[in-house]
């Protein structure tokens, strides 16, 4: 796809050798550079820029209709109901959950939250601290055990009242079946909420009609893995969940009228976002939802599957590297982890910028009970292993691509990859220093 649709795609690095090269962001996992069409409509937009649903202003009268449009255009986006669903904007993905889990307190009272090993922290600590969780269990390839979700649901006879499940993994990638486990939650009385920080960017998604097994309860996803900016996230879920009690956080917008004795809440969403709101990030949000729309999901995950078989199909062989992956790429995600023998997870990342100015991500990427499983780490010697702030911590190195990468920059890295493993003693006596270790 065109790499002009994102800003800084010309970026240059210098490497070690004293060459400036292509910058090479294979780091999309964590945070995707903006396109164009964002930054373009931010700057346009700045001449309206006026606090949200406040005062009858012109400016301000204007902003509030395209902060409301902007949950018309993320409702349609994932195929939601706009009499039933309510589209709730926060600063990301991490927040959206905790505010779902905050405002689930009632509900989910003496109910079992049923999380998995494959989840990143952000959707494991909000269930962990509040509610009695148990854990799905993965594979010996880290796929997620379906066998596992429906003994625990038939264990726990009908206590389970909540599923909080990854769409797809931060770490391998791997895509989860979202309907076929919805269907199991509904039919044991339980609720899914999806995790689509990782899923949405990649790949068409439809929450289904509410009156089918298969339809998804709750979606929360970051505008900053679908290149929006940081601060803006998404929390779709049913109205009526608010329409009880009160938000974890309260203040101005949150209110129809307050005395010294009353309060009259308004309604949701509006009664889930204290503060004035990050109309630029809805904007940005609208505007890269707009433009994935135009390019169309489809065919963007189909261009990223290309873009991930490839990279496997050349770095699979490779002596010495340690793939994370089961190969399948129909049910995965642009997200690819492995190790090399012999070398550190930083090490590896550390010669990958220097040498080629390929950058990748190291380490647990906030999902440490899943990269244990992956690692093989046994549960005894987890806390040794994973509280050492050494330089031998264990991890991963994680290549993710996102829709304006290409065939050559997977290319380099495979040569990079196997120049490396070829010269092993050389580049780790070289960086042996180095202060990005
Ligand atoms: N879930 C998954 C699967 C993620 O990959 C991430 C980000 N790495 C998050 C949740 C948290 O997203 P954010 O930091 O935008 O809240």
């Amino acid at each position: 796809m065109d790499k002009n649709l994102i800003v800084g795609s010309n970026s240059l690095v210098r490497l070690e050798n004293g060459n400036s090269v292509h910058y090479i962001n294979f780091d999309n996992a964590a945070t995707t550079p903006p396109f164009q069409s964002v930054v373009k409509e931010i700057v346009e937009f700045s001449s309206i820029y006026s606090s949200v649903h406040r005062g009858t202003g012109y400016k301000s009268i204007v902003s509030s209709m395209i902060y409301d449009e902007g949950r018309e255009i993320v409702l349609n986006f994932v195929g939601g109901n706009k009499d039933y669903h309510t589209v709730i904007f926060l600063k990301n993905t991490t927040e959206c959950i905790n505010k779902l889990s905050y405002r689930l307190k009632d509900t989910l009272q003496d109910k079992i939250v049923l999380s998995t090993y494959m989840e990143h922290h952000s959707n494991l600590l909000p269930w962990k601290y509040r509610y009695t969780t148990d854990y799905i269990q993965v594979d010996a390839s880290g796929r997620l055990c379906l066998e596992d979700l429906e003994f625990k649901l038939k264990l726990y006879k009908g206590k389970v009242g909540l599923v909080a499940v990854t769409g797809a993994s931060n770490v391998t990638g791997y895509i989860n079946p979202i309907y076929e486990i919805a269907k199991l939650c509904h039919k044991y009385g339980a609720e899914i909420l999806v995790d689509g920080a990782q899923l949405i960017p990649h790949s068409h998604f439809d929450m289904r009609p509410v009156d089918s097994p298969e339809h998804i309860d709750y979606i929360a996803f970051s505008g900053h893995k679908m290149y929006a900016p940081f601060g803006v996230g998404a929390l779709i879920a049913p109205k009526k969940v608010f329409e009880k009690g009160f938000s974890e956080q309260v203040g101005g917008g949150t209110v129809e009228f307050v005395s010294i004795k009353d309060t009259i809440w308004a309604d949701p969403p509006e009664k889930e976002e204290a503060g004035t709101p990050n109309l630029m990030g809805v904007v940005a949000l609208s505007t890269s939802i707009k433009t994935l729309q135009n390019l169309n999901m489809r065919k963007i995950d189909e261009y990223e599957k290309d873009l991930t078989r490839y990279a496997l199909s050349l770095i699979h062989d490779i002596p010495g590297l340690i793939l994370y992956d089961d190969m399948n790429v129909e049910e995965k995600v642009s997200i690819i982890s492995f190790n090399m023998e012999g070398l550190k997870h930083n090490e590896l990342a550390t010669i990958l910028a220097r040498e080629g100015g390929i950058a990748v991500r190291n380490g647990c990427f906030c999902a440490q009970p899943y990269v244990q499983r992956l690692l093989k780490i046994p549960d005894e010697d987890v806390e040794k292993y994973m509280t050492n702030q050494s330089l031998s911590r264990p991890g991963l190195v994680r290549i993710s691509f996102g829709l304006y990468n290409d065939y050559n920059e997977i290319y380099l890295l495979a040569y990079l990859l196997k120049e490396i493993s070829q010269n092993l003693d050389f580049y780790k006596n070289k960086y042996r220093n180095s202060p990005f270790y």
